[in-house]
């Protein structure tokens, strides 16, 4: 898929990122993998032989390419929650498969890299109590089933109420919206929400989905945001984990557009906040 590489090169390109602030991630083991995903589902995925209706549900085709890619996504999400509380802040320039469960995948989504990066992180002892912030259009279920029982991290999903999946998991907060919600409507819904849940919560981690499917022309959104209603979206966000001394690694999430080149500068806006959040305070 060009969108990740591209996305890349419009950063360096941009001076939104110097070549110095990239990272390259290892894949995961199957044994960080398996702390979310079911042997016979890591197996078959990798090995491409799941059932055509398993490989459907996907919706993409199965390559080895894709796995490679599958797995660097999941090893950049890990890599970007580790920098995170080194720095801060970091940004990864993939991941947000949000639609992955433990024996399947599903939208777009194989293995689920914020629940992977989750337990690994715990797992090495690095944090423990963890807030996932998924702000994509669609509502982060797999996310929400794998920890529904889970009670060190807590998951948020702000999603279109009417958009897919058509059934939904209990997040720990899920806040649905109309169809067609603007930029004001939707940055007051989040900070009704946002400042609260961190000062109650106090996470070591925050993990953020940025998603930039809820905008206007997406293909699949149902919600009606701008560039910059996304743009202070992710200011919001970033600046409220920051100043509130929580590290925050964040995810690109979804998006979906057939004009390839104002969806990537879409995505580049988390970025861009990200290194306006990191100059302001001084990281
Ligand atoms: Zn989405």
């Amino acid at each position: 898929m060009p969108k990740f590489k591209q996305l890349y090169q419009l950063l360096l390109t941009d001076d939104v990122a110097t070549p110095a602030q990239f990272h390259l991630p290892k894949p995961p083991s199957t044994d960080w993998i398996g702390l979310v995903h079911t042997p016979d589902y890591i197996q078959s995925y990798y090995y491409g032989t799941l059932d055509p209706k398993a490989q459907r549900r996907i919706g993409l085709p199965w390559s080895p390419a894709l796995v490679k890619r599958t797995c660097t996504a999941v090893g950049g999400t890990i890599l970007t929650a580790q920098l995170a509380l080194k720095y801060g802040l970091a940004c990864n320039t993939a991941g947000g498969t949000h639609h992955a469960f433990p024996s399947y995948g599903s939208g777009f989504c194989i293995f689920n890299d914020l629940a992977i990066a989750t337990r690994v992180l715990q797992h090495l002892g690095l944090a423990q109590k963890i807030l996932i912030i998924d702000l994509d259009v669609h509502q982060g279920d797999g996310t929400a089933f794998i920890f529904q029982d889970e009670p060190s991290v807590f998951t948020f999903s702000m999603h279109c109420e009417v958009n897919f999946p058509g059934t939904k998991q209990k997040s720990d907060l899920d806040v649905p919206l109309p169809v067609g919600m603007d930029d004001d409507a939707y940055l007051q819904t989040l900070a009704r929400y946002l400042p609260d849940l961190l000062s109650n919560l106090q996470p070591d981690l925050v993990l953020y989905d940025a998603g930039v499917d809820p905008h206007a022309s997406d293909r699949f959104g149902k919600l009606a945001l701008t560039d910059t209603g996304l743009y202070r979206r992710e200011m919001q966000v970033l600046s409220t984990c920051v100043a509130g001394g929580y590290p925050v690694a964040s995810v690109i999430g979804g998006g979906y557009s057939d004009d390839l080149k104002a969806l990537i500068y879409r995505h580049s806006l988390l970025h861009r906040a990200a290194s306006e959040v990191y100059r302001q305070y001084q990281l």
